[in-house]
């Protein structure tokens, strides 16, 4: 998950983890057994990670871990895809469905200081976006599903993605081949998220707002801060429900939030337009005017329309004669689009056997992040989740691509049981 360029300390309240209830699977059972045993060395596989974080194209040593950790658990293993990317292939004893799980490896360059004891070692390196958890996360459900090989149908794929912070690693593995290597029916994935430890959200279609930046061109005009204003104000008309007057963050500490945040069907985060920033640009030799305003948008249909009803309000205007063009820049951001009826299965199952308070929907979509796990859903049909790793009580809080991020290990334990649990039905579902 990837965020532009914020950093700041915040404040955000999650929900009381609920007590554990009673599965009804007896695969659960097994898998929840094979998980515990394998907890503590988890554990310190997502230490080591944690120690040794690798900015994005230079996961070199992370992906030797999981490249050596699966080829241990006996899979078949390919390195270098798309750069840093490895795939472990686990074939179960039968013949059955094809199952793929998607983690991301690479960590972000902050400054920050770390809050746990066992801190990076590389300096100006820290994985404050978790996904040391999530191939850590990847490993075990390898390695459960690996010991129940015999009884499983069907073929599961482990994608561990280099390059998710620069969204470039999903599309550099596919350009690479990932999918003549792999082919499979459905792709699914996770990134932790600020919920108390264990706390599973979903949502289907779109995961977060649609993060766009808008790019008009016009002849150099005269009057630049005529035409700045112009051009403001009709980028205002757009704003609807959220209005970011300061930090992003003064928004983002909300999505947590019991009454406003995703989790309530009231949430402020179901249909809105938040307008980032906006301004004009003259190039150096002044032979054209930009106008750049970069805002997040919940309805794609609205995305679509914007460039339309901007400039059908810039021709008639006296502005009509210097406008150019208008488009949107390419994107460095994009959301999870998640499979409706794949969600609404997967949600089932994990409500079967999970306990039912640490399963949430989401009702809105998050804002200011993207996630390149988009690229695979563009190929294959597929849902990311959300899995909590705060603990208040310990003082832990796992808010992505915040200074003192830090994530209660324990989730590692849940993240593992339900989504080898999930992938394991998914792939017998016959
Ligand atoms: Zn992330």
């Amino acid at each position: 998950m990837n965020l532009k360029g914020i950093t700041i300390a915040l404040l955000l309240t999650t929900g009381i983890l609920g007590a554990q209830s009673n599965k009804n699977t007896n695969h659960y059972q097994e898998i929840v057994e094979k998980t515990d045993n394998i907890y503590d060395d988890l554990v310190k596989i997502r230490r080591d990670l944690h120690m040794n974080p690798e900015i994005s194209k230079q996961e070199k040593r992370t992906s030797k871990v999981v490249a050596e950790y699966l080829k241990e658990l006996g899979l078949e293993v390919k390195t270098n895809i798309g750069g840093n990317g490895v795939v472990g292939i686990l074939e179960g004893g039968k013949k059955g469905r094809k199952i793929a799980w998607r983690a991301d490896m690479d960590a972000i360059q902050t400054d920050e200081p770390d809050v746990v004891s066992f801190t990076s070692k590389n300096k100006g390196v820290r994985h404050i976006c978790g996904h040391d958890v999530h191939t850590t996360i990847g490993l075990g459900i390898a390695n459960v599903l690996s010991q129940q090989k015999e009884d499983l149908e069907g073929t599961i794929y482990f994608i561990f993605q280099p390059a998710e912070e620069t969204f470039t690693g999903a599309k550099d593995m596919i350009a690479d081949g990932l999918f003549d290597i792999i082919k499979p029916d459905e792709v699914y994935g996770l990134h932790i998220g600020p919920e108390a430890s264990g706390i599973i959200n979903v949502k289907a279609n779109a995961l977060f707002a649609h993060t766009k930046t808008l790019k008009v061109e016009f002849k150099p005009n005269t009057d630049e801060k005529e035409l700045e204003n112009f051009m403001n104000s009709i980028l205002k008309g757009f704003v609807r429900n959220i209005e970011q007057k300061g930090s992003p963050w003064d928004i983002i500490n909300k999505i947590s939030d019991s009454k406003i945040g995703l989790t309530n069907q009231e949430t402020i985060f179901k249909d809105y337009f938040i307008l980032q920033g906006a301004g004009l640009i003259t190039d150096s030799d002044k032979t054209v005017t930009f106008y750049n305003a970069s805002f997040l948008e919940t309805d794609i249909q609205r995305v679509n329309n914007i460039p339309f009803e901007i400039k059908k309000q810039i021709l008639n205007s006296k502005f009509k004669d210097s406008f150019i063009s208008i488009g949107y820049s390419k994107d460095y951001s994009g959301t999870p689009i998640n499979d409706d009826e794949l969600t609404k299965i997967a949600s089932q199952t994990i409500a079967s056997f999970y306990n039912k308070e640490m399963f949430k929907p989401l009702y809105g979509q998050v804002p200011y992040f993207g996630e390149d796990f988009i690229f695979y859903q563009q190929k294959v049909p597929g849902v990311f989740f959300f899995l909590g790793g705060s603990n208040i009580e310990k003082g832990i809080m796992s808010m992505p691509h915040t200074p003192n991020f830090a994530v209660d290990e324990t989730t590692i334990k849940y993240g593992v049981q339900s989504f080898a649990t999930l992938i394991y039905e998914r792939a017998n579902n016959k």
